[in-house]
């Protein structure tokens, strides 16, 4: 069978079930749950190399976030928030990474078939790998363009959407692929009432006559951590940040638009269905929110928020 392998952006080893094994020996039975019915959770973070070494970014939060997902859809996890912390920092450590993306999962493995999760073990991997620019170095600079997806986000009390599960992102790979091959880099999904909720992996923002605007929680999004990060950068500026229900045609109407995530970190949108966003370049505000939080993240400034957590070189002690 061909090994997994992302050639070049790949480590020696990952961490499976508590121990470090060669990343080819990663492997999962056909019949496991999560293969079958979707039970994954998992998250996203991105590490980054600082002048004091390589930091994580937001690690309590998205670790937090990957129990509560688990916990969303009754998935039990074997290991606490410091344990799973301990164990994204130690993966940067031993696979000697600087900048890098951090991939926790959990998922039911194989027992009885079936819906009901019968005697299928949590397994829980966490991988990681240098990834740059998610949408490309040059839609961090010049903007993306997208479309709004003919795919409506899944509601609320469907799939929840607070959680990432891996069922749930079927959704988010149909709507990308439809982008792409339309020649956009992203989808943008409305809600099941209409209403813009998200990228397939993004929050999204909009500026609109110096407001700065973005869909609530209860618009079927995903709470992002990049998202909060940059609404208290927005608000230590001094603009107004506003959560608000955003309809379709605010987008053709913004000023600015641009998404947040891990991977994408802030990536200018600049055309939507075509159509230019404001000037069709980068707005001021974007870019200003752009350059504080790659300064924080990459340690240029003081981390006055601490949200890095620094890698400690594999076996240093750790108290
Ligand atoms: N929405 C969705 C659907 C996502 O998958 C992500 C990526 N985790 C985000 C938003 C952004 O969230 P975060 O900033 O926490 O990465």
């Amino acid at each position: 069978m061909p090994s997994p392998t992302i050639p070049e952006a790949r480590s020696e080893t990952l961490w499976f079930d508590g121990d470090f094994i060669p990343w080819d020996q990663a492997r999962v039975h056909v019949l496991s749950h999560a293969l079958h019915y979707g039970t994954s959770v998992f998250e996203g973070i991105r590490c980054y190399a600082t002048a004091n070494g390589p930091a994580i970014s937001r690690l309590e939060e998205h670790v937090r976030r990957f129990l509560h997902s688990a916990k969303i859809i009754r998935m039990p996890l074997p290991y606490t928030l410091d344990e799973l912390g301990r164990a994204c920092s130690e993966a940067v450590a031993v696979n000697e990474m600087g900048e890098c993306y951090i991939r926790p999962i959990a998922f039911r493995g194989a027992g009885e078939m079936g819906v009901l999760p019968k005697n299928c073990p949590t397994h829980v991997a966490i991988g990681v790998w240098p990834w740059g620019a998610y949408l490309g170095e040059e839609g961090l600079k010049q903007g993306i363009d997208t479309m709004v997806s003919t795919w409506t986000k899944v509601a609320p009390n469907t799939i929840p959407a607070q959680a990432k599960i891996g069922g749930a992102y079927v959704m988010a790979t149909v709507a990308k692929i439809e982008a792409v091959e339309a020649g956009c880099a992203e989808a943008i999904l409305l809600d099941s009432d209409g209403r813009v909720a998200e990228g397939t992996g993004e929050n999204i923002f909009v500026v609109y006559q110096g407001r700065i605007i973005t869909p609530p929680l209860s618009n079927s999004i995903l709470g992002g951590i990049t998202r909060r990060s940059v609404m208290q950068l927005a608000v230590e500026r001094g603009y107004e940040v506003v959560e608000q229900a955003v309809s379709r045609e605010l987008l053709y109407m913004a000023d600015e638009l641009f998404f947040s995530g891990t991977a994408a970190e802030v990536t200018p949108i600049r055309t939507v269905d075509r159509l230019p966003v404001g000037t069709g370049k980068p707005g001021p505000i974007t870019l200003r929110l752009q350059e504080d939080f790659f300064d924080i993240v990459k340690g240029r400034v003081d981390d006055r928020h601490r949200w890095l957590t620094p890698v400690a070189p594999a076996g240093a002690a750790v108290d």
